[in-house]
């Protein structure tokens, strides 16, 4: 087993409080994430009692306004704390992050008595959330969802499948997209349906080939009534909402992607310190340090570039287009850098013995979520040449 204890990332944070809070998080990690990630992985448990210690440290609502029970901190600051969660283990930083999106469009669009009324619960009281955008027939191409809302007096009453739901089945809220009016992009709202609702019920989780902790499902909505205090901005804003929180969400994959990269160099670099062939070190081989130098170099631009999309939301920016770009370059460097992570490990990198192979099976999943690798190549030209077909 590896005998070198991860070296801490060194971290450019913009204040001592921050320096805390990464301090925190740490410690959290090595004692309460790290030591049942593999076997919880295995056995597909989802750590819900990680959940409610996050939300007791204030952990799940960090970006947000501390009048609603939020944590006040920059965008560069919560990114380096999802990297950090997601090396201790990706069901929970990713978990972190998607939670973070489902309380977005509330905290960036709910009227002051909505958010008086839900974000404190969202944000610290130990809730958690989902974000209900994709449906089965409905994926990249999301402004085609029919899942539908249709308005009765006070109520709107919602039918329809959202399918991938990250937290399908055990989250406490559910931020949904619905059709409300004309196809397309303009006709969908968001909504805002507590985990509790008649009608609301999820299928048995996908059988996934990595993230297993996370619970992935199909939800139904079969005539789930909410009044109209739980719509969320203007009828026919949902689409632009939840493109919004997606801006924001692929920074979070981003930064998530690189706490993978990262645990899996750390891993090789344990890994060859220890294990000698022809006589030595297999560290001395010039083969395997090349690896580790392009590995490293690699996660250090993820981490770059991640920042600096988040240092331009921060200062009020557009950051669109640098979003896509790091959702793009990170999780294919996680996926990358993981790959050669196993290979580094030999014959022992291919089994369940040491972590790397978790992690080559986790990144696979960041360079599909919360938009595809396609489609994130797809955001990035339009910032460059305009829409397409002009
Ligand atoms: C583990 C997991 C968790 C998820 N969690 C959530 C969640 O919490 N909430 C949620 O709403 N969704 C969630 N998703 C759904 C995820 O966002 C979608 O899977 C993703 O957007 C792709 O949609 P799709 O799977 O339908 O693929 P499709 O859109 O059918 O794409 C199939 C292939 O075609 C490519 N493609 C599609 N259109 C184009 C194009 N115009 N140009 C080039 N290539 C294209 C894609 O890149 C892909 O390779 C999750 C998915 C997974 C696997």
């Amino acid at each position: 087993m590896p005998d070198r204890a991860p070296q801490p990332v060194d971290r450019q944070l913009p204040t001592d409080e921050a320096r805390d809070l990464i301090s925190l998080v740490r410690e959290i990690a090595q004692r309460e994430i790290v030591p049942a990630a593999a076997e919880e992985e295995d056995a597909g448990r989802f750590p819900r009692e990680v959940f409610a210690l996050l939300s007791e440290s204030g952990l799940l609502g960090l970006v947000y306004d501390a009048e609603h029970g939020g944590g006040d901190q920059p965008y560069e600051v919560y990114l380096q704390v999802l990297e950090e969660l997601a090396a201790a283990r990706l069901t929970v930083g990713l978990g972190v992050s998607v939670h973070s999106l489902a309380s977005y469009a509330l905290a960036a669009y709910g009227t002051k008595e909505q958010q008086a009324e839900h974000l404190p619960a969202m944000l610290g009281g130990g809730l958690l959330g989902a974000y209900c955008l994709s449906e089965p027939a409905s994926g990249s191409d999301a402004a085609s969802l029919r899942t539908k809302a249709v308005r009765e007096g006070d109520d709107w009453v919602i039918d329809g499948t959202k399918a991938w739901i990250t937290h399908g089945g055990i989250a406490d809220f559910y931020t949904v997209m619905a059709r409300t009016g004309e196809d397309g992009p303009r006709g969908i709202t968001a909504f805002l349906v507590p985990g509790d609702a008649e009608g609301l019920s999820a299928a048995v989780p996908e059988r996934k080939m990595g993230l297993k902790g996370s619970p992935t499902a199909q939800v139904h909505l079969d005539g789930v009534r909410v009044s109209d205090a739980r719509r969320i901005g203007d009828e026919g804003q949902g689409f632009a909402i939840a493109l919004s929180a997606l801006d924001s969400g692929r920074l979070g994959i981003a930064a998530c992607a690189v706490g993978v990269a990262q645990a899996a160099l750390d891993e090789a670099l344990s890994y060859v310190a220890q294990r000698r062939q022809f006589g030595r070190p297999i560290a001395d081989f010039q083969g395997l340090r090349f690896m580790l130098a392009d590995m490293a170099t690699q996660i250090e631009a993820g981490r770059a570039l991640y920042l600096t999309a988040a240092r331009l939301r921060d200062a009020g920016l557009p950051f669109a287009k640098q979003a896509a770009m790091a959702k793009l370059h990170c999780t294919d460097t996680a996926m990358r850098v993981t790959t050669d992570a196993v290979q580094i490990l030999g014959g022992y990198g291919y089994t369940a013995d040491f972590p790397a192979e978790r992690y080559m099976r986790e990144a696979k999943v960041l360079q599909i979520v919360e938009g595809t690798n396609q489609i994130q190549r797809m955001v990035i030209a339009r910032h460059l040449a305009g829409p397409e077909g002009r």
